[in-house]
């Protein structure tokens, strides 16, 4: 009797643990299932897949639908989303978003509170992101976003972003470690000051807005039709007299009144018409740096000291550089530095490295000596693809046509071996200041070796 009790209560210890462990096997089945046929259902109508883990466990007949018949998939992570190849929509893929917000730490952008994005596998893989932002920007119009290369290199990638119901949409970009997602408030205008014009004479008011990397940068103008007409920038002057013109901001709280005083014509009108002809050299140098017309010149005549770094892209290059792109963007032309600044130590890397390749005589045509390299002096820089595929593509025309505006010059143009040295480079940018840019530019295209009259060759 006692026997037969003891073995039924073992019997009952199996059966009540069989249970148990069948329900849990049930419940993570469950979920797991849940989780796969929320993910498969909104895939099928091309929705997005709302995930609660950092991981995502797709099953093998989700991924394999996905590959089979999507191009692209949505993921949602949080309240952002990615979107990206179907291809990459694999098992077990790292999801995590890492979104914060912090100050930017660089002179240019004092200090303003922006939202970071760290790359990840799946950022990397992803074609588009979309991003929830906090009040301090969703309360704007529009924001910017802004990459970081290298840990240290800022290049705005799309200006003016409209926020559309706290959310923004943007393009990502594999060349980015980072992106922050920002709003620069303008604080002030600059301007010339007190402008003397004569009737019927015209001048640049060179008005620009402080900081120079504002998300706005567009002004508007009041003024006094009678007295003068405006052409952008442009002030032209129509009656004797004195006027203001006030040039101010509709988005930031910045304005600016500009005192015009315009004289009666002279009679004799001096023409200053006729082209610029090619100077004469003018090359002086200072501290082992060579100079023309106050711009810096290295090539292969004209090296630069060892010693001379500037720490990355200059700040002139890169006012100019963001100016260029964001007129660039309203072109539909997307443009990035491919490569900036590179020290003299990396550039002996990379020369040793082609001539090891293909040679000294062949790497001479295409890679500079160290100390030979513009991409020491921190203002030239290659722009979205250093190699010949970039040669007649959209943007590299745009260049070519638009670059000289915003104060650069393609350094090494076509058919200008015999005076540069270098084959043609559609990419290599170098920042010369617009007047100069545009001198060359009216000049037909030459390079700087003919317009200043100056030679490049290695002496051995
Ligand atoms: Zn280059």
């Amino acid at each position: 009797m006692r026997k037969r009790r003891k073995r039924l209560r073992i019997d009952r210890i199996i059966y009540v643990f069989a249970i148990f462990a069948f329900i849990v096997f049930l419940i993570i089945f469950g979920i797991k299932s849940l989780l796969n046929l929320r993910i498969y259902n909104s895939i099928k109508n091309k929705g997005s897949v709302r995930l609660f883990k950092q991981t995502v466990n797709v099953w093998k007949k989700t991924e394999t639908y996905v590959n089979d018949k999507l191009d692209e998939v949505t993921i949602t992570y949080g309240k952002n989303s990615v979107t990206m190849d179907s291809n990459y929509f694999k098992n077990g893929l790292n999801i995590k978003l890492n979104v914060y917000k912090k100050n930017i730490d660089e002179p240019l952008f004092d200090n303003v509170k922006s939202l970071y994005i760290d790359k990840n596998e799946l950022l990397e893989k992803s074609s588009k992101l979309k991003v929830k932002l906090p009040r301090f920007l969703y309360k704007h119009e529009n924001v910017d976003v802004y990459g970081i290369r290298n840990k240290k290199e800022i290049v705005l990638l799309a200006p003016k972003v409209k926020v559309e119901n706290k959310y923004i949409d943007f393009k990502t970009n594999s060349n980015y470690d980072t992106y922050f997602i920002t709003y620069i408030p303008g604080k002030s205008i600059s301007s010339g000051n007190n402008i003397n014009i004569r009737v019927g004479e015209k001048r640049d008011l060179n008005i620009k807005v402080n900081p120079s990397n504002s998300t706005y940068r567009d002004l508007k103008y009041k003024y006094d039709k009678k007295m003068v007409s405006l052409n952008g920038d442009i002030v032209t002057g129509k009656k004797a007299g004195k006027t203001t013109i006030h040039v101010y901001s509709t988005i930031d709280d910045i304005s600016k009144d500009i005192d015009i005083t315009i004289k009666k014509k002279v009679k004799e009108v001096v023409k200053e018409e006729k082209k610029e002809e090619v100077k004469e050299t003018g090359l002086y140098e200072k501290d082992g740096i060579t100079y023309v017309d106050g711009i810096m010149i290295v090539n292969k005549t004209y090296s630069l000291p060892k010693t001379y770094n500037p720490g990355g892209l200059t700040d002139e290059f890169m006012d100019a550089f963001y100016e260029m792109q964001s007129a660039a963007s309203l072109d539909g032309i997307s443009l990035f530095v491919a490569s900036g600044f590179r020290s003299y130590e990396y550039q002996v890397d990379l020369y040793n490295t082609y001539v090891k390749r293909d040679g000294k005589e062949a790497a001479d045509t295409y890679s500079a000596r160290p100390g030979y390299s513009e991409h020491q002096t921190g203002l030239a820089a290659d722009i979205n693809a250093a190699d010949s595929s970039f040669e007649d593509t959209p943007e590299a025309i745009w260049l070519d046509k638009n670059c000289y505006k915003y104060g650069f010059v393609i350094r090494f143009p076509k058919g200008k071996e015999a005076y540069t040295g270098y084959t043609y480079e559609p990419w290599h940018l170098r920042y010369v200041g617009k007047d100069i840019a545009k001198k060359i530019h009216d000049a037909g295209g030459i390079s700087l070796e003919e317009y200043y009259n100056f030679t490049s060759t290695y002496k051995d």
